[in-house]
């Protein structure tokens, strides 16, 4: 059994002390489970604020995006080291935001993915089709190749340990999301190109999640279906009583 798991994406939301109220409004409110996991990724400012917070608490907190070397001359970057270091357990690798506004391609995230396994964080790495890919019906073939690109020498231990979000970008954002039917159906193809990089072992291990519009009145559909595991949410996730809801979807 797959343990689901429902993270939060703040993108580039929220000032310090909105952050502080929705950590001290949630945290007590989510117990640990064997059924699901919670976690937030915050702006990085917030993210020491938030470990502390969450300390006593079952949420977990995970970064955003990072850079893909220990250390170095790299202004403004945050490396996996230091994230490592605090105490941060996930990182969010490949957005397609990031993709889109910050060059990011197959090949930086896949250092990413490594670097982040290097750390024994956990990457939950995004893929994600356009709608024109959409319609071109390229889906399948675009999602895949992203997958083996972000799991190159990535070995089967890691990537067992790893989560793949599944984000139409078209979805994202949007208020449209994919249909329950559409999603699993991707999530499943993916699960399948796991297997054939590495094993059914593996690919029975790997939790795979949807994002793109998920809110409290969509979740219990998504989580219904087999190969969904959880839900990767921006803009509900910035509510403290629709984050609760969502993580109680999945007990
Ligand atoms: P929305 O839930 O706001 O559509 O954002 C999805 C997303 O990009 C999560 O990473």
């Amino acid at each position: 059994m797959r343990k689901r798991i429902i993270a939060g994406n703040w993108k580039m939301y929220k000032l310090s002390n909105q952050a502080a109220d929705f950590a001290e409004q949630i945290k007590e409110r989510i117990t640990t489970s064997d059924k699901v996991e919670a976690v937030i990724c915050p702006p990085a400012l917030y993210v020491t604020d938030l470990l502390q917070r969450f300390e006593t608490s079952a949420v977990k907190v995970g970064a955003q995006t990072m850079h893909d070397t220990d250390e170095g001359a790299f202004t403004g970057e945050i490396s996996p080291a230091m994230l490592a270091d605090l105490g941060v357990q996930y990182v969010i690798l490949g957005h397609s935001e990031r993709r889109q506004y910050f060059n990011e391609t197959d090949e930086t995230v896949n250092k990413k993915v490594v670097a982040a396994h290097k750390h024994h964080l956990v990457p939950i790495v995004c893929v994600g089709e356009t709608l024109e890919q959409r319609e071109a019906k390229e889906t399948v073939s675009i999602v895949s190749a992203q997958v083996e690109k972000a799991f190159a020498d990535v070995t089967a231990e890691q990537a067992k340990k790893s989560v793949i979000a599944y984000e139409p970008i078209w979805a994202i954002g949007t208020g449209k999301t994919a249909t329950a039917e559409d999603a699993n159906e991707v999530c499943g193809a993916i699960r399948h190109k796991i297997e054939t990089i590495y094993s059914k072992e593996v690919a029975d291990a790997i939790r795979i999640q949807y994002g793109g519009s998920v809110k409290p009145e969509n979740i219990a559909e998504l989580l219904s279906k087999d190969h969904i595991d959880g839900a990767l949410v921006g803009g509900a996730s910035l509510d403290p009583e629709a984050f609760v809801q969502l993580v109680e979807a999945g007990t």
